[in-house]
This record gives C-alpha cells, structure tokens and sequence, in this order.
C-alpha cells in the first residue's frame, strides 16, 4: 500500500503563537496532530513533547513488530497497542515535566495519530482532535470527542446542529499530561486505493463542516494542496484558533510492485 502525505500547522487570525504540533512522516506510515494547552509557552512544550515521544516509540517499535504476531491476545493488532502504548507514555512524559517545573503546571495536549499497516490503520487519540475517512462518496468521523460538548449530544441534551455554538467548547474530558494515567481510544480501520485520511484539531473544525472537509478531499485529491486549502478556509472564517492538518491518500500499487506480487509466490 502506497501513501501520499502532506500536512500543515497555522497560528490562525486570534492567538499569538501556535501551540498545535504535528508529525507527518509518511516513510515510518505514522502521522500525529496534537493540540497542546496551558499557560504562556507550556501548550507548545506539551504538544511537541507528546509528538516527539511518540515518534521516538514507534520508531523504536517497527523492527519489533516484523516479528511480533499480527493480533494480540485482546483482539487488538500489535501495532495499535504499540500505538496505544507510545501514546500512554507520552502522557507520562508530559505529567513528569509538569510535575517538576511549576511554569508549566497543568499543561495538557489533544492527540490523535494513525500508524498504517499493510492495508489497516491504527489510530489511537484522547481529547477533541479527530481523524476523518474519506471514502468516496462519504466522510466519516473515525474518533469521538472526549469533550463536554460531545457528552451532552450523546446524551440527548444538545443537538449536534447546535453544538457549533454550545458554551464549554473547550471543556475536554480526557487530554494528556494532566493525570499520571490516561485512557487512550484505539480503533482499526481497514484502507483500501482511493481512501483518504485526515487528521485535525479544532481550530478546523470549529469553522469549517464536515461537507466542506469532503468537497476538499474530493476536488484536490493532492494532499499538500488539501491541507493548505483547509488551513486557508479556517482563516478566512476567522482563524479564532491554531489550525493543524496532515492528510493521507492510499494510492494504487504501482505497476512495478503488482508484477513482483504476481511473479513471487
Ligand atoms: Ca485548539
């Protein structure tokens, strides 16, 4: 499976700095977007602490893994508890830090990341940024908001078509970097040529719709030119926040690689 990635990060019209990080690094098949949080510059400190953490583990993981059987005993693929468990550790990472130096007391970070295998995705995340599917002609939602907001929606208390403009949007019920443990979200998503992920936070999708998402990935197809585009959209409807983006298209095998597949047993 072949895998065309682009990504972005914006400060937005409103904030003085951008507090988001993100990794896109096609070569390992991993992309990570984080929202980072906290007073002065301690959001930056918790998003790129969590992005480089779980880097520095999945890197770690990918000779482990060739070995490793496909599934782990719980139903999971090792690869998403490998995910899952670099997650874990950037939580602890970033509880540590905080825990020794008081300017950055209560600094926290949104995660979601999506690590791909042969023809599946593990994406694992905590807190309100998301991970879409584009699979034509639908977009659908892979992640669920650990959010106030969310909760009340699920709950029957607020209609999602309301939810835009619901006071508590940034109450987050779930964030790295504020408990010494945290539960992490796991899901398996099968991909297959044509397909398109995105990864965001909520500087995007506060401002933008879902259908507005879609038509972007419909229309541009490249994924640099589908991240820029939705960064530019943000801010032009008012960029109240940082912006972040990474998208991944599964291309077609090459020619080169269907001959090898039919020539070798
Ligand atoms: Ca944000």
């Amino acid at each position: 499976m072949r895998l065309r990635a682009g990504g972005r990060s914006d400060r937005g019209q409103k904030r003085p700095q951008n507090e988001d990080a993100y990794a896109c690094r096609p070569e390992l098949r991993l992309f990570v977007v984080c929202d980072g949080m906290g007073g002065e510059a301690a959001g930056e400190v918790a998003s790129r602490l969590a992005v480089d953490t779980i880097l520095t583990q999945v890197k770690g993981a990918q000779r482990e893994l060739e070995k490793a059987p496909p599934r782990s005993t719980d139903g999971f693929m090792v690869r998403s508890r490998r995910l899952g468990a670099a997650v874990e550790l950037s939580n602890q990472a970033i509880y540590r830090k905080s825990q020794k130096n008081p300017q950055l007391a209560r600094m926290g970070t949104t995660v979601v990341s999506a690590w791909v295998g042969d023809s599946v995705a593990s994406v694992a995340h905590v807190g309100d940024s998301r991970a879409y599917l584009w699979r034509a002609p639908h977009l659908e939602q892979l992640t669920r908001d650990h959010s106030l907001v969310e909760e009340q929606v699920r709950a029957g208390l607020l209609a999602r078509s309301e939810s835009h403009q619901a006071k508590d949007q940034n109450a987050l019920l779930r964030v790295l970097g504020r408990e010494a443990e945290v539960e992490v979200d796991l899901t398996e998503v099968p991909l297959r040529p044509g397909d398109c992920l995105l990864l965001c936070t909520d500087g995007l999708t506060r401002v933008a719709k879902d259908e507005e998402l879609a038509d972007a990935i419909r229309t541009l197809r490249e994924p640099q030119k589908i991240c820029d585009h939705l960064v530019e959209l943000a801010n032009r409807n008012g960029g109240p926040d940082n912006i972040t983006v990474v998208t991944v298209a599964v291309l077609q095998k090459s020619l080169w690689q269907r001959f090898w597949e039919r020539v070798t047993p």
